[in-house]
């Protein structure tokens, strides 16, 4: 397998056409999958944002208080409320926003980028990324598979890294639930989640920083036979550390 970061794509804007961008740098197979970071996505969609247009509620005033207090820094509240805004739920409130985004991504403060923003304070992430995802495959000849990424942090573990928010073309995941291993005993849960293992090798080719290179085709990954399935975000009733967090609230000191 391979990993292609496209080159000398442009400063991305409103009404960008990707799909076109790229083509233009490379020359896709039929099977390579594109894996495109949120933020160029973003921006293409005109998500860009502006904190002044976020003037904060008395919910979002008390978030940003709390927040200041337990790390010691001013925090704008304006800021909180445009998380509240772009989330259906608050998971977690203290020591930081984690909330779920409204296609279902849980992640501390709904994704919102304030690095690589071009000139807006802010980038909010796509309003449904697997229909960019899908818009994005429209737009190229042989309509490969494409993964929109972003880096996001985990629980249990430090540091952040890729994952899939959206995807079109290909399935999310791949069972392997009834295959043997060497011993020939049957895999009983092990459902492969294959877009974000795609997301999180193109990121580590994107990067982070100023290196200018959100596109990462992958080429010479095959799906194989296994059955493929779109679950992607797991729903609250079958998400027990999710339930588990409904009864937990913040109550210490930050270690800084
Ligand atoms: P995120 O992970 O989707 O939030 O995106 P990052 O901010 O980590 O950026 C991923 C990669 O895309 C980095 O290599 C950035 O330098 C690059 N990047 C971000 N915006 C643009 C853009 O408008 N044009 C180009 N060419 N690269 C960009
Ligand atoms: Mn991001
Ligand atoms: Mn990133």
């Amino acid at each position: 397998m391979q990993l292609i970061a496209v080159p000398d794509l442009p400063e991305i804007g409103a009404g960008d056409d990707l799909a076109e961008l790229v083509e233009a740098r490379i020359d896709l197979d039929p099977d390579d999958v594109v894996c495109v970071a949120s933020t160029v996505v973003s921006k293409a969609e005109g998500r860009d944002a502006s904190l002044s247009s976020f003037p904060a509620g008395p919910r979002a005033r008390e978030i940003a208080d709390r927040l200041a207090e337990i790390h010691g820094e001013e925090k704008d509240p304006r800021f909180a409320q445009v998380v509240l805004e772009e989330s259906v739920e608050l998971l977690m409130e203290a020591p930081f926003l984690l909330t779920e985004t409204r296609f279902g991504h849980v992640c501390v403060n709904a994704g919102i980028d304030r690095s690589n923003t071009g000139e807006a304070d802010l980038l909010l992430l796509p309003r449904a990324p697997s229909e960019s995802a899908g818009r994005i495959r429209d737009g190229l000849e042989h309509r490969n598979p494409v993964v929109v990424t972003d880096t996001c942090g985990r629980p249990f573990r430090h540091g952040q890294r890729g994952v899939a928010l959206g995807w079109a073309g290909m399935p999310a995941s791949r069972d392997w639930r009834g295959e043997r291993d060497r011993e020939g005993r049957e895999l009983g849960v092990t459902v492969e989640n294959v877009i974000d293992e795609l997301a999180a090798a193109a990121n580590l080719v994107a990067g982070e920083g100023a290196g200018g290179t959100p596109v990462v085709v992958v080429r010479g990954f095959e799906f194989g036979e296994l059955e493929g399935s779109d679950e992607h975000f797991r729903a609250v009733e079958t998400d027990f550390v999710r339930q588990a967090l409904r009864g937990w609230s913040y109550e210490g000191e930050v270690a800084r």
